[in-house]
């Protein structure tokens, strides 16, 4: 991993480089650590490779590597396939094209302030937001892959990659917890995307002084009232969350329209 000077950004904004740094560590990282993918598994995979290739808010390379993934995965002619494959396809198979993932991480907005914080998780939980309001925006983009198109199909899909593949048993458990409680309660793509902020906020709650915590960065129950004041409501003196505005700030954060695509220096 590098170890670079710190980069001011921006709270209010989305980093590219925190969402393609994660999708790298995704595909390079944590999938490297399951030798042959078959079986539930694989078709997991298959599911998630499919929800990034059509709403990834990726530059144009990256989505052209993304759909050919996509394409090579679900019509791969055998039963298993072993993870270097996938990898050599990524690495080498798809450069000659020109299409190309970057290699590397460079956080930004999931910088933490030693090398063991933040990172990866959190560009996951932004990956997954992402997404999450990319299905809002544009429902009929999983029509025809055979996902279904039910409102949490993006949800299934990611609780099914979180409980097979992502590297944090415990987060895998916890969130499998809160998915069996209340995931089939979702009925809308809007209601998909406050689910997963409630949930988020649940995990912040949890793991507020915890150890794992970044003190330069304390879990907080968000968006707080600085980056958006109109979120929150005091209904005789109890807080209460406004969740039309809080939906409205989340399409508005996690939207393409937010993306940075440019590096800090
Ligand atoms: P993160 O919580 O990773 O958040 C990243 C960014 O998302 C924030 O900087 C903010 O911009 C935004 N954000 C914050 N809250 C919300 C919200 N409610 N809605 C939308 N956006 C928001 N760690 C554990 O130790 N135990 C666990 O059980 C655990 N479970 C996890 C489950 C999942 C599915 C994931 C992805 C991670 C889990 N983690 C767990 C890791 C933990 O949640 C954090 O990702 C990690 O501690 C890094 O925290 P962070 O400060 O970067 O902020």
């Amino acid at each position: 991993t590098d170890t670079k000077e710190w980069k001011d950004f921006d709270k209010l904004k989305l980093y590219m480089d925190d969402l393609e740094s994660g999708l790298h560590y995704l595909l390079r990282v944590e999938l490297a650590t399951h030798k042959t993918l078959e079986g539930a598994q694989l078709k997991t995979f298959k599911d998630v490779v499919t929800v990034l290739a059509k709403l990834f808010p990726g530059s144009q390379p990256v989505m052209k590597l993304l759909e050919t993934l996509q394409v090579w995965v679900v019509s791969f002619p055998l039963d298993k396939i072993p993870y270097d494959a996938v990898l050599d396809l990524l690495n080498n198979k798809m450069r000659i094209s020109g299409l190309h993932l970057p290699s590397h991480i460079r956080w930004v907005s999931c910088q933490g302030s030693r090398p063991e914080l933040r990172g990866y998780p959190c560009s996951f939980w932004e990956l997954f937001h992402t997404l999450s309001v990319q299905a809002a925006l544009q429902p009929k983009a999983l029509l025809h892959t055979g996902l279904g198109d039910g409102a949490p199909v993006v949800l299934q899909t990611m609780r099914r990659y979180i409980q097979d593949f992502f590297g944090c048993r415990a987060c895998a458990q916890h969130f499998e917890q809160m998915a069996k409680e209340s995931l089939h309660l979702v009925e809308t793509p809007d209601g998909a995307i406050l689910w997963l902020w409630e949930k988020h906020n649940i995990v912040n709650a949890r793991l507020a002084g915890d150890l794992s915590e970044d003190p330069k960065f304390p879990k907080l129950q968000w968006p707080t009232p600085e980056i958006c004041p109109e979120c929150h409501e005091e209904i005789k003196g109890l807080h209460t969350w406004n969740k039309a505005e809080v939906l409205r700030f989340l399409k508005h954060h996690y939207s393409p329209d937010n993306l940075v695509f440019a590096s800090p220096e």
